[in-house]
């Protein structure tokens, strides 16, 4: 299934958006259990899913919208933690000219980041260095701690696109790369949480960042360093991983500030990450807010 958050009177619903991506059906409309919001929903575990699915089949008329009527907000709006993974791909590693590192390099966002699909990348007005990381997007479902590699798969309620931004010229300002990813705007991510029995493999999807006509990533998760459950269990070995928590799981190569001359984002553009079977997450970019 495809899961997805939406603005309705007010509120942000959880819908499923269905098979031919036309239409968004108001989970909440139809069984209050679901009128809730995506991590309580998640938190719901299988049973919460089981019952999304029995919804479905009951739908009528009233609770179907259509996807061109619906303004998607991220999957997750406010997750409670998002989790990044630096230099996890073997040939983005190459391109910037660094080693393959021993352990997985985590730095954090901030829910100001987050934005859902066709909000605005907004260029601040303090960096013309904007650039582009597309990755895969990972939720988890359950609330865990301590998991081992065989079971760490079963932590994930599912998967979505998600654009790393990142300010360069902040970047290298210092060794921690927080805050050059921390801009408001700066983590879209969605357009749906693909539940995980429908990606058989997450370290086999193709990766694709386009601009117009541009194609400026190419590659496939085969390429990560730390798999998906390598990470998952590096992680939940510090941290308890809660519903709703968002694991970035890196860039390949491709990325603006390693390509000559380098390319950033400009506004005015639309930059799309496409993973396959998960979907394409849209945003176009705009310039520095103007106040008054
Ligand atoms: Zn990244």
């Amino acid at each position: 299934m495809r899961l997805v958050s939406f603005r309705e009177d007010g509120r942000v619903a959880v819908g499923v958006l269905t098979e031919d991506g036309e239409t968004v059906v108001d989970l909440g409309r139809v069984e209050q259990r679901l009128d809730t919001d995506m991590i309580s929903l998640l938190g719901g575990g299988q049973d919460a899913l089981d019952l999304v699915a029995r919804t479905l089949d009951r739908a009528d008329l009233l609770a179907r919208r259509p996807l061109s009527s619906v303004r998607l907000t991220a999957p997750v709006p406010r997750p409670g933690k998002i989790i990044c993974i630096g230099l996890n791909y073997r040939q983005h590693a190459a391109e910037m000219g660094l080693p393959l590192p021993e352990y997985p390099v985590v730095f954090a966002k901030f829910g100001n980041t987050v934005v859902g699909p066709h909000e605005p990348i907004v260029i601040p007005a303090v960096t013309e260095q904007v650039d582009y990381e597309g990755e895969l997007g990972v939720v988890i479902g359950g609330r865990v701690r301590d998991l081992p590699l065989p079971r760490a798969l079963t932590s994930v309620a599912g998967y979505m696109a998600f654009n790393d931004v990142t300010a360069r010229d902040y970047q290298s300002r210092g060794s921690q790369w927080t805050i050059s990813k921390s801009f408001d705007t700066f983590a879209p991510m969605g357009p749906a949480l693909v539940t995980a029995d429908e990606v058989e493999d997450p370290q086999n999807v193709d990766l694709e960042v386009t601009i117009g006509d541009e194609v400026l990533q190419s590659a496939n998760t085969d390429d990560m360093i730390f798999t998906v459950a390598e990470l998952i269990t590096y992680l939940s070995s510090v941290m308890t991983l809660e519903p709703g928590d968002v694991i970035a799981t890196g860039t390949p190569s491709g990325v603006g500030t390693s390509r000559t001359p380098p390319r950033w984002l400009r506004p005015g553009e639309v930059v799309k990450v496409k993973l396959s079977g998960i979907g394409t997450l849209e945003n176009p970019v705009t310039g520095p807010p103007r106040y008054v």
